[in-house]
């Protein structure tokens, strides 16, 4: 299970997960903020420290918002899953960002692989077929899920599609919505009796229990399952008749892979893939996974039900025998110019065209130096100028050459050199998992390069994406 990995590094592996973004828009700098960037961070601090990593990445095709925006716009589906898909890895490059495995839905591996693993479990009877109701539009006829239903979230009244709410970080679905209707045609929904594979959590209760209570969850985490330590856990069908999204085949043959099952599959499949190639089945890809230690998020607040219950769940179903999951590094909203990121208002800016134009390094500094862990932050053209005025002579030339502007009636008292080293390990020690806080390192980061010490730290490397992108897996690093 230990022992010395390909580049003499020891210790079990950590997987982490960069999340898939959904492929019906760029990603803007709001997204880099938040999971992406600290990601990133966190993976290249934990392998400089000999740790074994391995990071997964890729994109998201199969949630209906991707339909539902090519209908909105009258645009050819598979066109814009092309654009959107290589604007997202062109902002992964820009940014620097790196993964040992990058999880595409549209190769034929990983469909055949997800389709299969799904077919297993229910051949084996871990997720039996059941005669369930789910609801389908009066009007129109689609099934009703995700981005095709809207309504209130039945815990605290925030508007919601049926994924999760933003506001509690809850699970919603058309059944459990207050109000639910079509979000295509605002028709009523209409009950339809199916027989389809669905997970009971409640199955998974003392499981998922000793998951909660091994990983470590920030606060506002913790509140979502303090809620579903009491109330019931939801039954989820982890596949049924729709028009997007994985085929089945087998037992399953007529219906579609739901994409939080996929993409909780997905993070099966993707480190067994890294781990044990040659991994075919179920059985093959849980051996794989002797080898992991644990799995971390990095994700928004509001999808806290998918990777602190559902993805844990289908791990156990899948027949890993013990917990896994370590813990999640979450974000809040970050605003742009005092508002709400807005792609239908345009209100955005695209984290491929603005790091074009940009140094990579400010851009990633910045963003970890302002970013939205603990309470939405704001990202404004003036604070990030000002912000590259001052950092950009630190990064270049070490020391600054003049001292720094200061009212006249202040000294300049930059840091006092013997403080250096403190201010260093401050940086190293925020980019562990446990504690991180990039915005902390940044700060500590540039008061150290103010005295001429750090040019060659692991932090400046890690905040700044400096050197290799992935050591791990060449293969699959670009
Ligand atoms: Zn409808
Ligand atoms: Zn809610």
């Amino acid at each position: 299970m230990t022992g010395p990995g390909p580049t003499g590094v020891t210790g079990g592996v950590t997987v982490i997960v960069i999340p898939q973004p959904t492929v019906n828009g760029p990603l803007h700098i709001g997204h880099l903020s938040g999971p992406y960037l600290a990601a990133d961070v966190a993976s290249r601090a934990a392998r400089a420290r000999g740790e074994r990593v391995l990071t997964l990445a890729g994109v998201d095709v199969h949630p209906n918002y991707v339909l539902t925006k090519a209908e909105n716009l009258d645009a050819d589906v598979d066109e814009l899953i092309a654009t959107y898909k290589g604007q997202i890895r062109t902002a992964f490059e820009r940014a620097r960002i790196g993964w040992d495995v990058f999880l595409d839905p549209q190769e034929e591996d990983y469909r055949r692989a997800i389709a299969g693993m799904l077919g297993e479990l229910v051949e084996n009877g871990t997720v039996p077929v059941r005669p369930t109701t789910l609801h389908q539009c009066a009007d129109c006829g689609r099934t009703l899920h995700h981005s095709y239903v809207v309504g209130k979230c039945p815990v605290c009244g925030t508007g919601a599609n049926g994924t999760s709410c933003e506001g509690c970080g809850g699970f919603t679905s058309a059944q459990v919505l207050l109000d639910p209707s079509c979000a295509r045609c605002g028709g009523p929904p209409r009950p339809m009796a199916v027989e389809v594979p669905v997970l009971r959590l409640e199955d998974y209760r003392d499981r998922l229990t000793t998951e909660w209570l091994r990983a470590e969850w920030p606060t506002r985490v913790r509140s979502v399952l303090q809620q579903y330590r009491t109330a019931p856990l939801p039954d989820v069908p982890l596949a049924y008749p729709t028009n997007w999204g994985i085929e089945c085949d087998g037992p399953l043959a007529g219906m579609r892979v739901d994409f939080p099952t996929e993409l909780g599959l997905s993070y099966l499949y993707g480190p067994a893939r890294a781990l044990r190639p040659e991994a075919a089945t179920l059985a093959e890809r849980i051996e794989a996974w002797a080898e992991v230690d644990g799995v971390w998020h990095f994700n928004g607040m509001d999808n806290t039900f998918y990777f602190a219950v559902l993805y844990p769940a289908i791990l156990a179903a899948a027949g890993l025998p013990t917990a896994r999951a370590a813990g999640a590094v979450v974000n809040e909203l970050y605003l742009l110019e005092g508002q709400k990121f807005s792609t239908s208002r345009n209100h955005a800016l695209w984290a491929h065209e603005f790091l074009a134009a940009e140094d990579p390094e400010l851009v990633r500094l910045f963003l970890c130096w302002d970013r939205p862990d603990r309470y939405e932050s704001d990202f404004t053209m003036a604070s990030y100028q000002a912000f590259c005025e001052w950092a950009r002579p630190l990064l270049d030339r070490g020391p600054l050459a003049a001292a720094p502007v200061t009212p006249p009636d202040l000294p300049a008292r930059p840091l006092p050199p013997a403080l250096a080293a403190a201010e260093l390990e401050r940086a190293e020690r925020a980019l562990q998992l446990t504690g991180f806080d990039a915005a902390l390192a940044v700060r500590a980061l540039l008061a150290a390069l103010s005295t001429g010490t750090g040019a060659d730290s692991v932090a400046l490397a890690a905040l700044t994406g400096r050197g290799s992108v992935i050591a791990g897996h060449p293969a699959e690093s670009r």
